[in-house]
C-alpha cells in the first residue's frame, strides 16, 4: 500500500503533540522517511503538505511557519466543518451565487463557489445551515486573508493622515490611489477612511 504523505505530515505532529514545531524540522523528518518507505521516492513540497493542515484546522498556526497540534482542539474544531450533506442544503438554500458581491454561476459558469462560515470557526462558529454561506472564490479568499489586507490598508490610511498634516502632496497622491483600489475591489469597507 502506498503511504499517503499527508499521513505521514499528520503522524509527526502527532507523535510531537503539544510542542511547537518549526517547518525545517518537520520538512526534514517527511521527506527522510517518505523516501526510506518508497525506497527513493521524493516528497513534493511539504511545506505545502503542512500549512493545508493548517488550513482544514488540524494544525494550529502559532507563528509564522511554526505549527502545533493538539488532539482536543483539532477534534473539537473538525467537528465545526460542514458535512457534503450541509454544503449541498446551503447551495440549494442559497443558490451558487456569492453572499458578498452577487457573483451568480449562471452568468460565470466557470467560477468556483465556497461554503463559509459567517461567523469563523475560531470565534465559535458552529457548523449549522444558518452559520453557512455561499461565496465567490474571490470573496472566500479575502475574507481567508482578510487580516493582511486590513493591516495593509490601516498602514495607508495612516501614511495618508500623516502626508495630509505634513502637506506631502506626493505621497498623499499615492495613498489616494491605493486606498482608491480598496474601495474599488470592495476590500475591507469597514475600515474607512477620510478623504
Ligand atoms: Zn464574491
Amino acid at each position: 500500500m502506498k503511504i499517503s504523505q499527508n499521513d505521514l505530515v499528520k503522524a509527526y505532529f502527532m507523535e510531537n503533540e503539544g510542542r511547537d514545531i518549526a517547518h525545517p524540522e518537520v520538512v526534514d523528518y517527511v521527506t527522510a522517511e517518505y523516501q526510506r518507505l518508497t525506497n527513493g521516492e521524493k516528497f513534493r513540497d511539504p511545506d505545502r503538505a503542512i500549512r493545508k493542515l493548517a488550513q482544514e484546522v488540524f494544525l494550529i498556526k502559532v507563528s509564522k511557519g511554526v505549527y502545533r497540534y493538539e488532539q482536543d482542539l483539532a477534534h473539537k474544531r473538525s467537528l465545526e466543518n460542514f458535512t457534503s450533506i450541509q454544503k449541498k442544503e446551503i447551495f440549494e438554500k442559497d443558490g451558487y451565487v456569492c453572499a458578498k458581491c452577487g457573483k451568480d454561476k449562471k452568468y460565470y459558469p466557470n467560477a468556483e463557489f465556497h461554503i463559509d462560515h459567517i461567523v469563523p470557526k475560531d470565534d465559535g462558529g458552529k457548523a449549522v445551515i444558518e452559520n453557512g454561506q455561499v461565496l465567490c472564490s474571490r470573496c472566500n479568499f479575502i475574507k481567508t486573508n482578510t487580516k493582511q489586507t486590513s493591516t495593509g490598508k490601516k498602514m495607508f490610511i495612516n501614511l495618508y493622515e500623516l502626508a495630509k498634516k505634513e502637506d506631502n502632496k506626493e505621497v498623499l497622491n499615492f495613498c489616494e490611489d491605493l486606498l482608491n483600489v480598496f474601495e474599488k475591489h470592495n476590500v475591507n469597507g469597514h475600515i474607512e477612511w477620510n478623504k
